[in-house]
């Protein structure tokens, strides 16, 4: 088993300091905008370029997990408070799911003392927004092409940089490209593209989960109304055959933000449309002989878009479970959040996983200036940044997307036995949201991953950091526990078990 030491740091800068490179983002989404917070915060050089007129964060109501949290935090000292501003508090610390037939509570998970607190998208995104400098946003701005080096029309004086081609006919040449461009990533067929040229078959791509969902936000008082004060007050889950709601308070519990979540055996009709007309009467159908409680939550969905404007809409909920990229980069592009690993909402922690993506990268990028800086002109800044997206790509998994979908058959009572029993269904439910939202302790993932990258670049000699077994060898044990699904004790680090510092 390989061990690792805390890296040394080279004694003090080169006498000549090299160029900084310039970070292209690409969409300033949750992932996008955590991103550009954690280069801010280490002076690194970025533009986010978002296609949308301004920050816009569609859907209703979202929650952190403490990872999330946890990454929040190391990210940049103003992103956490930004969140808590506009947190609701909890009514309990406490995620409870009810048996939504018999409307008895099944089993209550503890969270941490105000942890998994509910937001309004709009809102959290606005607040993060209003942290990022205005000269490093651009909006209006929407990625069509991606060129490097050798591709078809790169335009050799770029001078070697990747050039980016915007739908408003203008181009940018940058040194390093994060696509944060959510679940129909033009960057991921890129990536793909460049790994994979000749295959059309393996195509990565993100498919329909048989799952659809509407989405609402309820005035408190018609919540209450409807299921009590209590119920209205924090978050619970209704399970039952085929479908489930989630239900908690956002906007200081002004509002109730409510997700219905429908298995559907059909294929999603037009898989160039994500979100398509819906009915009512649909949500109405899937929820037909629950509990009165079930039904009264299903009531409170509205038969028409908030403010009129035509029937309300469903949304197709897509993963990239079956048609995953082999891997998150090629060359100096690579992908973070819903465009690396798009994952389904059972679990709330495809955002909190963009916000992980951006603090790998956002560590990483730094160690490279660094390196850059300690090693001077010798050292080629392209393959710095090549091997920090290595480093990356090993570090980041699918793991949750699978377990996410483990998770929604759970909810909506796949094997109906162990749904029913509060014990069985309680052990399963603990184990998913404990490996999700707990075990990584990311203190520790980042300092590895700035170990190897130094390791990688430097090709310093591993004895020199107290690091036995080659680059390889750590490489490829990190990769093993990273996308390990097995052998899993709920409430230990994943990262502690296989690499211990001295
Ligand atoms: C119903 C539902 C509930 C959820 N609940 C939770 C939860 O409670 N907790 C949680 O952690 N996660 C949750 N998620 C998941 C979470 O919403 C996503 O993982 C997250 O929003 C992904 O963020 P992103 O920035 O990676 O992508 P996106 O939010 O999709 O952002 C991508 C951005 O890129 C821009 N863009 C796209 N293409 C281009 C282009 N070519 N050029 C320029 N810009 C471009 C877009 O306009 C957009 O702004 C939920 C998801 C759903 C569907």
């Amino acid at each position: 088993m390989p061990s690792i030491a805390h890296s040394r740091s080279p004694s003090g800068p080169s006498a000549s300091s090299p160029t900084p490179f310039h970070v292209a983002i690409i969409g300033g989404g949750i992932t996008g905008i955590n991103l550009a917070l954690g280069l801010e915060r280490r002076g690194i050089p970025y533009t986010v370029y978002e296609r949308s007129p301004g920050f816009r964060e569609i859907g209703a109501g979202i929650g952190f997990s403490p990872n999330a949290e946890q990454a929040m935090k190391l990210l940049n000292p103003e992103v956490f408070p930004a969140y808590k501003r506009t947190a609701n508090p909890n009514g309990e610390d406490k995620f409870q799911w009810i048996n939504g037939l018999a409307d008895e509570l099944l089993y209550s998970l503890p969270v941490p003392e105000d942890g998994f607190l509910g937001c309004k998208r709009s809102e959290i995104l606005e607040e993060w927004g209003k942290l990022v400098p205005p000269q490093n946003m651009q909006f209006n701005k929407m990625v069509e092409a991606v060129q490097e080096p050798g591709d078809q029309g790169y335009d050799p004086e770029a001078g070697g940089k990747i050039l980016l081609r915007f739908t408003d006919g203008t181009h940018v040449s940058v040194d390093l490209v994060i696509g944060c461009d959510g679940i129909r990533s033009r960057l991921r067929n890129h990536i793909q593209s460049h790994l994979d040229p000749f295959s059309i078959q393996r195509v990565a791509k993100e498919s329909y989960t048989h799952k659809y969902c509407y989405r609402t936000l309820v005035p408190m008082s018609r919540a209450v109304e409807a299921v009590g004060q209590h119920r209205a007050s924090t978050r619970f889950m209704y399970n039952g055959p085929g479908a489930h709601i989630i239900t908690y308070p956002v906007g200081n519990n002004s509002v109730l933000n409510m997700l219905a979540v429908i298995s559907d055996p059909n294929e999603w009709p037009d898989e160039k449309r994500h979100v398509l007309p819906g009915t009512k009467e649909d949500i109405r159908q899937a929820f037909k002989g629950w509990h009165p409680t079930a039904q009264k939550l299903a009531e409170l969905f509205p038969e028409e878009k908030e403010g009129g404007g035509g029937p309300i809409v469903k949304w197709g909920i897509f993963d990239t479970f079956d048609f995953p990229l082999p891997q998150y980069y090629s060359g100096r592009v690579a992908v973070a959040g819903d465009a690396a690993h798009a994952t389904g909402p059972h679990l709330g922690a495809g955002g909190g996983l963009g916000i992980e993506d951006a603090l790998v990268l956002a560590e990483l990028l730094e160690k490279a200036t660094k390196l850059q800086v300690w090693n001077g002109p010798e050292l080629d800044t392209g393959k710095i940044l090549e091997q920090a997206l290595d480093v990356y790509n090993h570090l980041r998994t699918q793991a949750v997307v699978s377990w996410t979908r483990k998770a929604v058959d759970l909810f909506q009572w796949k094997d109906e036995e162990v749904a029913k029993d509060g014990k069985k269904f309680g052990k399963l439910v603990t184990e998913k949201f404990h490996y999700v939202w707990y075990d990584l302790d990311l203190q520790e993932m980042v300092n590895i991953a700035r170990d190897m990258l130094e390791i990688g670049v430097v090709e310093k000699p591993m004895e020199d950091m107290g690091i036995t077994g080659d680059w390889e060898t750590v490489m490829e044990a990190l990769m093993r526990v990273n996308l390990s699904d097995t052998g899993h004790t709920p409430g230990t680090s994943t990262w502690t078990v296989s690499v211990s510092y001295q």
